[in-house]
This record gives C-alpha cells, structure tokens and sequence, in this order.
C-alpha cells in the first residue's frame, strides 16, 4: 500500500470508484471540477487537492474518470493539467472512455516527461462503481498493468490487459456496442409484450435467466417497468460513446449498422431534452415510432 493514489473526477462512477480505493486502504487525495463533490470523500478520509497538478505533485498513480475526450485532454494537458505537476516514474491511468487515437497521442506526451499511461476504461455501472465489481479493460504496457493490479482490484473484479496503449478503450467500444444492441432488444421485446398485453412483470421474471438474459435487461428491465427514468448512465454521455464507435468504426473502415440505428433513436430523445436521463429511457424512441406507451408494471 506504499504508492499514494490520486482521483479526479468524482462523477456517478468515480466516487464509487474512489471510495472502493480508501476502504481498500490507500491513502488517496481527490480533485474534482465542482468542488462541492469533494466533500462525502473527504469526510471518509481522502485529502483534498487544488488542482489537477497539485494532485498529481502529492501522487504515485493517477487515475482520472471525467466525461469526454475533450475533458481528458484538459484535465492532463491544461493549465494547472496533471502533466505540469506529474513526478517522471508515476502512472496515470485513464478510466474514462474517450477516443483511442487521442489516448495514444496522451501516453506520448506523458512519456516525453517520464510519466507512464494505461487506459483502463469500466463497464459495470454505478451498481459496479458502488461494489468494487466493474469490468476493468486495460491497455499500455504490461509492467504498468501490473503496478496498477492493486488498485484496479479495488474498483474491478474483472480485469483484463487487452493489448498497447489504445487496446482498452477499443474493447471498451465493442462493449458499447453490445450495450446498445441490448438496449434496443430489450426496449423491442419489452414493447412487443405490451401491445399483445402479457403481464410484462413476469415476462421479465421468464426470459431473464435463460438464452435472453442480459446486465441490461436484469438491471435496467425493472427500471423500465417502474418507467424510472433516472440514469446510472446518462442518454448524453452514452450517445458520445456512440460518436466514438462510429468514428473508429469509420476509421477502420468496418460498417456499424445496428450503432448507427441506436445512435439516431437516441439523437430524437436528445432533441427532446431528454438526455440526461438513463440510457434505458431508448424505449421512449421506440414508444413515440409506435404511439403507445409500455404501462407502469412494478
Ligand atoms: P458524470 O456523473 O457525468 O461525471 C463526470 C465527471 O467528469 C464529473 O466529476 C465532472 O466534474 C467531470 N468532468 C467533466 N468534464 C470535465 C472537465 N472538462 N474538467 C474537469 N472535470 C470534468 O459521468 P460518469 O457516469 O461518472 O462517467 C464518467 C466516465 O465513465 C465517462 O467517460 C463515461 O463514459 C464512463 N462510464 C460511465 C458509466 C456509467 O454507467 N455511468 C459506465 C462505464 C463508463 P463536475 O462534477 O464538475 O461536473
């Protein structure tokens, strides 16, 4: 427990994340953009940092889980960034899901002052942030997976070296993918079921545990029937993980029909502002094609 853990960006996932690390017995300091968010960390013994840099200055590992490329960039690369105040010899680990081009330009522009990069982006959802039990796909090099292990055993059961600088966030896309693809299934199903008007309740109960069963479906499939709408992953922040599918997808030259469909679906409800709800809320796209509403079942 010797290296000295630093954690920016204390979002849905990341204080569950951060959290995870103090109870695991890290001495950790935290920075995030509103400040107030800082607070229930501190109160459970985090330290507070002023900056992204001066976070970096008092840590061995960084580990950073903020929105967008854009704000990765900034948080590393801005003005009181983690580059000006990262020692050479420290890692930075990247948690957030952001563009692998931009990831291996990032892990450059460290290396050139000695700091070491992963890219480890999650998948399990708040209730995985909340657990420790988040899937952990890691790229970067294999000697800075395996200092980075016990603290990725905080916050992950699942943890798996994917390949080089960039490796993490493509797998993290392919998950993305399938995300969507489950959403959307079930949002049809669970439509379909309605219009011929099965009890939706235990149809759930039925298929969830067989060849349909998916995280989706078992986590989201409730809310929907309680048609609660509050996100453990925002509809605006799941649509920039489908900007970033489409664009790898068209820099690879790979055609991504079923991203391209969800990607729309989801721009309607954006149009609609709903974007800050759950990205189950995608039944609602569904719900306006077809003209009627799946009733409020739990
Ligand atoms: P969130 O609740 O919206 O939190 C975003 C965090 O990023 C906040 O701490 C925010 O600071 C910070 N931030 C955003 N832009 C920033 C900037 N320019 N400079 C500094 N800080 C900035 O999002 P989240 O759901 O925790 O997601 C975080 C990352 O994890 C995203 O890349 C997301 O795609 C990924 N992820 C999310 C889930 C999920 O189920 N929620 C699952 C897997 C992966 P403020 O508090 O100041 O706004």
């Amino acid at each position: 427990m010797n290296e000295r853990i630093g954690f920016i960006g204390l979002g849905i996932m990341g204080r569950g994340m951060a959290h995870n690390i103090l109870k695991s017995g890290f001495a950790l300091t935290v920075w995030n953009r509103t400040a107030s968010k800082m607070q229930p960390l501190l109160q459970a013994g985090a330290h507070a940092a002023a900056s992204p840099a001066d976070l970096a200055s008092q840590s061995d590992i960084i580990i950073i889980c903020v929105s967008d490329t854009p704000d990765v960039q900034a948080v590393i690369l801005g003005e009181e960034g983690v580059l000006s105040g990262a020692k050479p010899g420290s890692l930075v680990i990247d948690c957030s899901t952001i563009s692998p081009t931009v990831t291996r330009e990032l892990a450059a522009r460290l290396r050139e002052k000695g700091v070491h990069m992963l890219d480890a982006p999650i998948s399990g959802g708040s209730e995985g942030a909340i657990k420790g039990a988040l899937s952990i796909m890691v790229g970067g090099e294999i000697a800075d997976f395996e200092r980075a292990l016990p603290v990725l055993r905080a916050m992950g059961e699942k943890i798996t070296h994917v390949g080089d600088h960039g490796a993490g966030q493509t797998v993290k896309l392919m998950n993305q993918i399938l995300v969507v693809g489950h959403a959307l299934a079930m949002s049809e199903a669970l439509l379909f079921g309605q219009a011929s008007g099965v009890d939706l309740a235990k149809a759930l109960e039925a298929v969830k545990a067989g060849a349909a069963g998916s995280w989706m479906l078992s986590y989201r499939g409730p809310q929907v029937l309680a048609r609660d709408w509050r996100p453990g992953f925002t509809i605006d922040l799941q649509q920039k993980d489908l900007r970033l599918v489409l664009d790898a997808a068209d820099d690879v030259g790979c055609p991504a029909p079923a991203t391209a469909f969800v990607f729309q679906l989801y721009r309607t409800l954006q149009a609609q502002g709903l974007g800050s709800e759950g990205n189950h809320a995608l039944v609602k796209a569904l719900e306006n094609l077809a003209g009627f509403e799946i009733e409020k079942a739990l």
